[in-house]
């Protein structure tokens, strides 16, 4: 054994990463265990109604834990900085988990509009349906905020960067606003990710996480996660969480804790890859608008300084001829793939009016600044020079 106890709070992100939450079997295994089971056995049946009884805090049933899935928890509520973790089988079970929990009949939602296509239809299509009353703003507008967070407010939604103009959100101010309001404030961090953008830092209560992206981004598995304080996890997702069981399998759960040990350097080196693919597009003909955090372009750029230590792995521009046009490059591309996910080792580009912002409706299209010539490009890790040289052919020949 070794002497000393290591303090992991201390350590810095690329360590946490690494090692944060790791708990070893009497094997001793290097790489963290896969436990692909679903039920636990007890040596005597006073442990197991010790354990029903909450006077132990041992596993019970895969439904509410799992030593895999613990792991993952462990090491993302480290990173971030918080004191609890709780890890779903999907983004969206995330979202709607972290709202539902906390939401019923009567309750107000403010939220801001530009948000993932699956997020708009929870706040304005789902909750609505149980009888809770929603509020969208235009999230660059402060006095919008201002506006429609009231007393009544018991919870406040929003994605910053959003997908897929990548309008940012100033979070300080609105968690500022919620806080009078003694609302609680539920950020979707999914495109800065926890290596670029940490929302507790400014005040929010809550995050929400699709695995799925950068956490895996190997394209391989579904997974999410909400972090929060240990009493939000035990008063109020456990209770919602448990029951209605939206419960992550503990292979997707290793694959993301496997995931998070490369989460740094891939989301670094897509980043700066990113900001060198954004400035060369910029100066590309046909090109007639070019959105990334870190432009001095940016409508938000000294914001998005501020609030994430790199621009993203995500750029988002126009061309010249609309809908055809846009059709026309993702066409011709001889490396990028045509896809709509994200946060993945290999570039992809999608039409977001046809594909993932298509049933929202062209007026809501519209309210969001998403219009026909728009593509949003999501930068892998290949060599950044060849993923230039394709876009710059498949613009020449489109
Ligand atoms: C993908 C995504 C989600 C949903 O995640 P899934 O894992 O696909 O359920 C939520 N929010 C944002 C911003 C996303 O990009």
């Amino acid at each position: 054994m070794k002497k000393n106890k290591p303090n992991p709070a201390r350590w810095g992100d690329a360590t946490k990463l690494v090692r944060g939450g790791l708990h070893r079997s009497p094997f001793g295994e290097t790489s963290e265990a896969l436990y692909l089971n679903s039920g636990f056995v007890y040596d005597e049946p006073e442990t197991a109604e010790k354990r029903f009884a909450g006077e132990d805090d041992g596993y019970v049933y895969g439904r509410y834990g799992n030593p895999t899935v613990t792991m993952f928890e462990e090491r993302l509520a480290l990173l971030e900085g918080a004191e609890a973790c709780y890890a779903l089988a999907s983004g969206m079970a995330s979202v709607f988990g972290a709202l539902a929990c906390q939401l019923k009949a009567g309750d107000h939602l403010v939220s801001s509009r530009a948000l993932f296509g699956s997020c708009f239809q929870i706040v304005t299509a789902i909750l609505p349906r149980f009888g809770i009353k929603t509020t969208l703003v235009d999230g660059k507008d402060m006095k919008a905020w201002k506006a429609a967070i009231t007393r009544d407010t018991k919870c406040v939604f929003l994605e910053t960067p959003s997908n897929p103009t990548l309008e940012v959100i100033d979070l300080a101010a609105v968690c500022d606003l919620a806080k009078t309001a003694g609302a609680n404030v539920v950020v979707d961090n999914v495109f800065a990710t926890p290596v670029l953008q940490r929302p507790l830092t400014y005040g929010a209560d809550v995050i929400v996480y699709s695995g799925t992206k950068h956490m895996d981004g190997q394209g391989r598995v579904l997974g999410g996660a909400i972090v929060s304080t240990r009493k939000f996890k035990e008063d109020l997702l456990k209770p919602f969480l448990r029951h209605t069981g939206p419960s992550i399998s503990p292979f997707n759960a290793w694959l993301l804790l496997k995931g998070l040990e490369t989460l740094k350097l891939r989301v670094e080196a897509q980043s700066a890859a990113a900001l060198r693919i954004a400035g060369v597009l910029a100066g590309l003909k046909g090109v007639t608008r070019v959105i990334y955090p870190h432009l001095d372009s940016h409508p938000q750029a000294a914001l998005c300084r501020k609030q994430m230590t790199l621009g993203g792995t995500m750029v988002t521009f126009e061309v010249e001829g609309g809908k055809k046009k846009a059709f026309d490059l993702l066409r011709h591309l001889e490396i990028i793939d045509i896809s709509n996910n994200l946060g993945d080792v290999k570039s992809l580009m999608t039409h977001p009016a046809s594909t993932t912002h298509r049933n929202i409706g062209a007026e809501a299209r519209a309210s969001m600044g998403i219009t026909d010539g728009m593509v949003r490009l999501s930068v892998g890790l290949e060599d950044v020079d060849d993923l230039i040289g394709d876009l710059k052919q498949a613009m020449g020949r489109s």
